[in-house]
């Protein structure tokens, strides 16, 4: 019989063939934003959240020295052993935590994938899942599309964007089952210190909570340390997920490499998803972490000290023009306080883009606590970033003319 394609459009109800959970998420709020940008000429863009270093030649090496011996199969689902192995090893020597390669460690798309898979791994419809905000744009609709529950909780300027334990604990009710936790963090450049780590793995473990740590920008600590892991707290291991990757501090987002290291039952449970999913991560951009893991730290160090220059003109600058900002202790982002401008978060990026070519993305694209900010990415050369500060500070004295 002749299908009826009319029928298939559902033309009245052109959703009802889609799965609702789906269609009613929003879309990104950035993405209409910067299609317009792409289409200007002579736009300074801090919206970027990538580096704009080239990943360092030596990887990009390993990844053509995997090519020209052949390997271009599939590997185990879980990762190559050489690099579970490895990554196990860097994780015990900088995060001080302890994990078994074999059993404990799965390498995944981008640690994008790593977070969707924890994620779909723990979540029964209805569960809740506490993070901190202003936060990465996918948060809220990675535990939307696994049935969760999204509950951020704001954090604040005043405290350095730090979550405050008691404002976590409030936030905690009968169906929490996560707290979900990036520090440094994407928008704010924030850290949390040994003792709000602590509170917060208390709080983990008086409720019987899991938490992910999304710690991709961890490098890219700017006091010089790195954090122990929060499972490597008392308690902790058998409740965290540790997720990371290689895309920010060895600048290798283009590889799509990352990874989740935790309790066996989760990282089965995770790699079950991986396998139907996704299968494996490309061997060659495997192979090239491994050699990142190597030989790349000398130039992520390189890259860490240049982003601290840069932030430390970005922070001075906006506050010279008179935009309280935060000294950013980790990351890549500038996050200033535009209230006294009297606009909102979309007008300034709005107008600051269409009158003086700056593109900066607003802050309330990370949640309704980023409202009264944008964010700034100072992954761009030192020469933009004065530019920029030019145009911004042009713009602010536009305002104050009119
Ligand atoms: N988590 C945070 C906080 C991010 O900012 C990003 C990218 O911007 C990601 C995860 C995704 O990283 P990946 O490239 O490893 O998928």
């Amino acid at each position: 019989m002749k299908k009826n394609t009319k029928d298939l459009k559902s033309p009245r109800n052109p959703e009802s063939k889609l799965a609702r959970h789906i269609v009613t998420l929003p879309k990104s709020g950035i993405r209409d934003f910067f299609e317009l940008v792409n289409t200007m000429d002579d736009v300074i863009s801090l919206g970027i959240g990538e580096p704009d270093f080239v990943t360092p030649w030596t990887i990009r090496e390993g990844s053509i020295y995997s090519l020209e011996r052949g390997h271009t199969s599939y590997t185990s689902n879980l990762g190559l052993p050489s690099l579970r192995k490895a990554i196990c090893e860097y994780v015990a020597e900088n995060y001080k935590a302890d994990y078994d390669p074999a059993h404990e460690c799965i390498v995944t798309v981008g640690v994008s994938e790593a977070l969707d898979l924890a994620v779909r791994a723990i979540t029964n419809p209805g569960d809740e899942i506490i993070y901190n905000e202003p936060c990465y744009v996918s948060y809220y609709s990675e535990i939307r599309m696994a049935h969760g529950v999204p509950v951020p909780v704001p954090t604040y300027e005043k405290n350095n964007f730090a979550l405050d334990p008691a404002d976590l604990e409030k936030a905690v009710t009968p169906k929490t089952k996560a707290i979900l936790l990036n520090f440094p963090c994407n928008p704010t450049g924030a850290t949390l210190d040994m003792e709000q780590l602590e509170a917060i793995a208390d709080i983990a473990r008086r409720h019987d909570l899991l938490v992910l740590s999304d710690l991709i920008y961890s490098e890219l600590t700017y006091s010089g340390h790195i954090l122990p892991a929060i499972s490597s707290l008392p308690g902790m291991k058998e409740r965290t997920v540790f997720l990371h990757g290689f895309s920010k501090a060895f600048a290798m987002t283009g590889f799509r490499i990352g990874y989740a290291c935790g309790p066996f039952e989760i990282i089965d449970t995770m790699m079950k998803i991986h396998q139907y999913s996704m299968l494996c991560a490309p061997i060659t951009a495997q192979e090239a972490a491994e050699e990142a893991l190597r030989n790349g730290k000398r130039d992520m160090e390189s890259m860490r000290r240049e982003y601290m220059n840069r932030r430390n003109v970005i922070v001075k600058g906006f506050n010279r023009m008179g935009l309280s900002c935060f000294m950013p202790e980790g990351a890549f982002y500038a996050f200033p306080n535009i209230t006294s401008t009297g606009l909102s978060s979309t007008e300034f990026a709005k107008r600051l883009l269409m009158e003086q070519r700056v593109a900066v993305v607003p802050g309330n694209a990370f949640g309704k606590s980023g409202e009264g900010y944008v964010r700034c990415s100072y992954a761009t050369s030192m020469e933009k970033i004065r530019e920029a500060l030019k145009r911004i500070d042009a713009f602010l004295k536009s305002l104050k003319k009119s």
